[in-house]
């Protein structure tokens, strides 16, 4: 990194967090393990998994999201059928290649069959490898989804206890969750803030910081976030004339990064997303007093994110949670960006757009790959879709 740049410069933060974004060797996190004979990694793919529990044992939660636009998938393709997306198949690739060799554990969030069949693959590939499917509620009763979720979290709790040597105490667990706490309202503070001052904080950055929060301890990453936001206040950028949109359905495989900045050069300011959920899934703080556990599942089961891979049982909330960010956000549209053959995404596409209509919400919508490279036709449609919400809104 270029020596004149520090952690007091949004630039200096964004090329340290763009450096951890790019190195699919995981660097960072091998160093962190290699400091204490006694560390484990432990890895989890899209979209949510308590990392509060994986912290409480000492361990190191590493999000792995695929291989991005930089990876060459040599072997992956062999494992997979041709018309499913392509995250399974980079990380795969990741696996093959020993980029993930030092990882002790992964977990594969239950979002859709691909990583259920994901996660029987490691079984049998890395059978010295804890791997476990993690199984979520989609029933939102306490008294059901909500004992199902608590014993599924007594289950993580008890196998990474043993994988350590020693149980993981409810201490333990409180001091883990206070730590996240802190974190995520970092996060709804820096959300809030591009919403405000989309100028200030450019999608791009805000994503690159979401994403060093998925390598970096905890603890460091809410120190790159404070320092972030302290410099992203303190510098004063060009304002452009664009218009204010909420980014969608990008909850899993990742759009490349020259997508997110295709948006913003083509006149359109994302100010709200779905990227990288995981880092503010709960929206709230978690009580760190009383049971751990039975607070994590109340926050997940009451406090938690809209998604399509998450149930909505109730028929009319269905979308609400668009029509919400709009508002709140001041957005103008909504941009639906869903990786190629995504089920939960493109499957609940359509309910979305009726909601937005019946909203009178204008919208656009496309597919992308995480290696998409070809962004000419994306930056035609979100400019044309920015210049149109002009003429509309009359400004
Ligand atoms: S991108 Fe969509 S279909 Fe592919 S693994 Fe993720 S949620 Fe499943």
């Amino acid at each position: 990194m270029d020596a004149s740049l520090n952690n007091r410069t949004t630039a200096g933060i964004v090329a340290r967090a763009n450096a951890l974004f790019e190195d699919l060797s995981f660097t960072t996190a091998r160093e962190w393990k290699k400091a204490d004979p006694s560390r484990k990694v432990v890895g989890y793919m899209p979209i949510y998994v308590p990392r509060e529990i994986i912290h409480a044992a000492g361990m190191l939660p590493l999000g792995i999201l695929g291989g991005g636009d930089q990876l060459e998938v040599i072997h992956g393709d062999a494992y997979y059928q041709s018309y499913i997306c392509r995250i399974p198949r980079s990380t795969i690739e990741l696996a093959v290649s020993g980029r993930l060799d030092f990882v002790d554990g992964m977990l594969f969030p239950s979002i859709c069959d691909v990583i259920r069949n994901l996660s029987g693959m490691w079984k049998l590939m890395f059978p010295n490898v804890y791997t476990r499917y993690f199984d979520v509620p989609q029933n939102f009763r306490d008294e059901i989804g909500g004992s199902y979720y608590v014993s599924e979290l007594e289950h993580l709790r008890h196998d990474l206890g043993e994988m350590r040597g020693k149980p993981i105490t409810d201490e333990e667990l409180r001091h883990s969750i206070a730590l996240y706490n802190e974190n995520r309202r970092l996060v709804r503070e820096l959300y809030t803030f591009r919403a405000e001052r989309p100028w200030q904080a450019p999608a791009p950055e805000v994503y690159l910081m979401m994403r060093a929060g998925l390598v970096l301890p905890v603890e460091e990453h809410t120190v790159m976030l404070r320092d972030y936001l302290a410099a992203a206040r303190a510098e004063d950028r060009p304002r452009r004339d664009n218009c204010r949109v909420v980014l969608t359905g990008a909850f899993c495989e990742q759009p490349p990064l020259s997508l997110i900045k295709s948006l913003e050069l083509s006149g359109c300011y994302v100010v709200d997303d779905d990227l990288l959920l995981v880092t503010r899934w709960l929206t709230g703080d978690v009580p760190t007093e009383g049971d751990p556990l039975r607070n994590l599942s109340d926050a997940f089961l009451h406090h938690s994110e809209s998604t399509a891979a998450k149930y909505e049982p109730d028929l009319k909330e269905k979308g609400q949670h668009l029509v919400r960010a709009v508002k709140r956000t001041g957005a103008e549209g909504v941009i639906f960006a869903a990786p190629s053959f995504c089920d939960p995404a493109l499957l609940d596409r359509p309910m979305l757009l009726r909601v937005l209509d019946g909203a009178g919400i204008p919208y656009i919508a496309f597919k992308y790959a995480e290696n998409s490279s070809q962004m000419q036709p994306i930056r035609e449609q979100a400019g044309t879709f920015a210049d149109s919400i002009k003429l509309w809104s009359g400004t």
